[in-house]
């Protein structure tokens, strides 16, 4: 053992990955944190994406992009998703307790996750252990597992819309999509990936994709989420281009619940102010 005490984190990076994992998980060095999602119409926080962060001395072995894929090819994904929707569920019901139910939490779904037998299960546990109404949860996938087996999708996605659930195709533009399936589906909102948002309103071509986008979810009746939005100018050009909601740097990064807390309540009072002037 060295003084500086990393060796046993010498060792555990050699463990396999699920085990490392594992180790993480009854350690408790993950943080939920949440990131607002605003209403472009009002400028209010009307939800949040729980994101999943592993806490680490090593930045190059904690971000959620890498995680997050060694958890899905390992199938410790199934743990941490639990992880998450528990631990979300619970937090978002201690926030509807003290603020109002007026925020919707979203999380993640990754592809082992939907395909898993257990799933409803799983959730309908998490839900009434928050004693939280399905209405609001929001669950995320990929048009890509949306896609993958269309048909058994659409036959999962309808028990969770039974439940109460909404649905969003997160990352929308970036996979493979068939048109004709997407009309199928029983999509509530898309989440346009913030690749085509960040050039906004520069790039002629995204502005072409991103109201194509936009006007396209709008006549299958869904609504439209903008993520990575950074700028006014972009907020703008969303807001005009009809799209209901945004979320990203421009309005706070993914942050622990205490400091989201802080936001909300910042929010209150200015809106107060205001009202009283
Ligand atoms: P995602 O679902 O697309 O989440 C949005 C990502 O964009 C987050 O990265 C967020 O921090 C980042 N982001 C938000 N606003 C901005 C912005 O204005 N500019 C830029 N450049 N980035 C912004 P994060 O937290 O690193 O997560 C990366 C991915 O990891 C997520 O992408 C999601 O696919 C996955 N992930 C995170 N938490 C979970 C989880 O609990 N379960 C599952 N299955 N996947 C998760
Ligand atoms: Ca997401
Ligand atoms: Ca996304």
């Amino acid at each position: 053992m060295r003084a500086d005490g990393k060796a046993h984190r010498g060792v555990s990076y050699r463990l396999p990955i699920h085990q490392r994992l594992s180790n993480a998980l009854s350690n408790d060095e993950f943080r939920i944190y949440y990131q607002p999602v605003v209403s472009l119409s009002t400028n209010k926080i009307v939800g949040v994406e729980a994101l999943l962060r592993w806490e680490q001395r090593d930045p190059a072995y904690a971000s959620p992009d890498t995680f997050i894929g060694q958890a899905e090819a390992s199938g410790f994904i199934i743990n941490l998703g639990d992880y998450v929707l528990r631990g979300a569920a619970e937090q978002m019901r201690r926030w509807h307790d003290r603020f109002g139910p007026r925020f919707k939490l979203a999380v993640n779904l990754s592809a082992r996750q939907f395909a898993h037998h257990n799933l409803i299960k799983s959730i309908e546990d998490a839900l009434r252990f928050a004693r939280l109404a399905g209405t609001h949860l929001e669950f995320e996938i990929t048009e890509t597992v949306a896609m993958h087996d269309a048909e058994e999708s659409i036959g999962i996605m309808r028990q969770l819309k039974q439940l109460g659930i909404s649905l969003a195709l997160d990352d929308f533009g970036t996979g493979y999509s068939s048109l004709s399936y997407l009309k199928k589906l029983p999509i509530d909102k898309l989440k346009i990936d913030k690749s085509f948002v960040r050039d906004i309103p520069s790039d002629e071509n995204d502005l072409a994709i991103v109201s194509a986008i936009i006007a396209m979810a709008h006549s299958l009746g869904m609504t439209v989420h903008a993520e990575g939005v950074e700028t006014q100018a972009q907020a703008d050009f969303l807001r005009d281009c009809g799209c209901e909601y945004a979320q990203g740097f421009l309005y706070a990064r993914a942050l622990p619940p205490a400091d989201f807390e802080l936001m909300v309540e910042a929010a209150a009072a200015e809106s107060s102010a205001l009202e009283a002037s």
